[in-house]
């Protein structure tokens, strides 16, 4: 039951992300969510085009998952992990280092990305904090979005994660410009030049080059070439600079590999997963590095690393993450991604013709409609209600990326409520 009181408390009292407190945008109540379909207080069912933050990669309420977390919770809900391990945490660490990028063997459990981000940055100046030369820099790529506590937002898009809001606060890094060359694109070696400048004059002072592999996500949604990817991992060896791949967005399958490495055939120092770890069930995140990093780590003058937070390794979170790994390990995954990228590329692609449309790009299972104009939120939002979806654009961006279970029907309801929204001007907003 939830009433119209509960929703002008939400309003009243309840933040919620990005959001003002004065004149906040209006909140949908769901009371339930079922595979692909959300539903909301007053009945109304929608089809899920987001995964939750492209999180609920295998659906909602999925009878294995539900199992893994109660057989866990009838053992222990927590305990804590220093001084302690116990046996989901020791399956899911197993699993992670047997799927993960050749190399990638010692686990950092985390509580969110944003924290697993922290804790690769954390690794990676501790990694050099013996040196006669200890080095505190970072070099990112613009258009890259790592979360939003301060380390994660010092290396997101200056102007995107609005860096001079924090200035004084944020650790101050090195970017470069965008990859420009696109995945289906011819390669361009001229892409590479930038990066390989800065990693010539500053290699000294890095500890770390930090990126998205192959799709940057929240900032922009673009999706770029592999030899970019390629070139990153054999500058950073040339120069003798750590790389740190954030797979937040990207791991588990999203974008047709398990990891978006492998479309480069790379493997990273440290790697951040977390979203569809758990199959979008908890938050928890990992950070995974080299046998090489962490004995370096534990070699540094504080003698461990030096991180621990109080719900590490926590034990429900674990067990549906390990089962969430057991799901993918049986392989459907593929098929399935393949499934949607075809029906996106089919159904979105035509799109293209449509005068508020700039680009349409589609990469296993994310689609995404780039327009001219930014979307006006709360009237596209229930105009994709209306129709029965679950859409939430951001800036010029309409795009889906829907569970991977997802049956075609579901997908082109998602794809058929765009098809509506990019010929309705009254959605946008023109003078932007
Ligand atoms: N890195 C990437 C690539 C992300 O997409 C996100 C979340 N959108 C994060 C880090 C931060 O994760 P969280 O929101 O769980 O802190």
């Amino acid at each position: 039951m939830f009433t119209a009181e509960d929703l002008a408390f939400d309003r009243q009292h309840i933040w919620h992300p990005y959001t003002s407190m004065i004149d906040p945008l209006p909140c949908y109540p769901v009371i339930s969510a079922h595979q692909c379909t959300l539903t909301l207080a007053d009945g109304r069912r929608l089809t899920e085009g987001m995964s939750s933050w492209w999180a609920a990669i295998h659906g909602y309420n999925h009878p294995r998952l539900n199992r893994a977390l109660t057989e866990q919770m009838e053992q222990m809900s927590h305990v804590m992990f220093g001084g302690i391990t116990h046996p989901a945490a020791v399956a899911l660490c197993r699993k992670l280092v047997s799927m993960a990028p050749a190399g990638l063997e010692k686990v950092f459990l985390a509580d969110s990305g944003s924290v697993a981000v922290e804790v690769a940055m954390k690794m990676a100046v501790q990694y050099y904090s013996g040196d006669t030369l200890p080095r505190n820099k970072f070099l990112t790529v613009r258009h890259g979005y790592h979360g939003d506590t301060f380390a994660a937002m010092s290396v997101c898009d200056p102007d995107n994660s609005m860096h001079a809001l924090w200035k004084g606060y944020l650790p101050e890094h090195l970017f470069v410009s965008a990859p420009a060359t696109g995945f289906y694109d011819p390669w361009q070696e001229s892409d590479i030049a930038e990066m390989q400048q800065m990693l010539a004059v500053h290699h000294q002072q890095l500890a770390a080059v930090i990126l998205e592999p192959i799709v940057q996500g929240a900032g922009g949604m673009r999706f770029y070439h592999p030899d970019y990817l390629r070139k990153v991992r054999e500058l950073c060896d040339q120069y003798g600079v750590l790389m740190i791949a954030d797979e937040i967005a990207t791991g588990f399958g999203r974008t047709g590999r398990l990891f978006a490495c492998e479309h480069a055939g790379i493997s990273p120092d440290i790697m951040c997963v977390g979203k569809g770890l758990t199959g979008g069930t908890l938050t928890l995140s990992a950070t995974l590095t080299t046998g090489k990093v962490a004995d370096k780590i534990s070699r540094s003058p504080a003698g461990c690393f030096m991180h621990g937070p109080t719900f590490m390794g926590n034990p429900l979170a674990c067990a549906v993450a390990c089962e969430s790994l057991a799901l993918l390990e049986e392989g459907h995954w593929q098929q399935q991604v393949s499934h949607i990228e075809q029906q996106l590329k089919e159904q979105l692609m035509p799109l293209g013709d449509c005068p508020l449309v700039a680009n349409i790009r589609v990469l296993g299972a994310i689609g995404v409609v780039e327009c001219h104009y930014p979307v006006k939120m709360a009237e596209i939002q229930q105009f994709f209600v209306r129709q029965g979806v679950w859409i939430r654009p951001f800036g010029r961006l309409i795009y889906l990326m829907p569970p991977y279970i997802i049956t075609p029907e579901e997908l082109s309801r998602l794809t058929g409520a765009i098809r509506m929204a990019v010929v309705q001007p009254a959605l946008f907003n023109l003078l932007e």
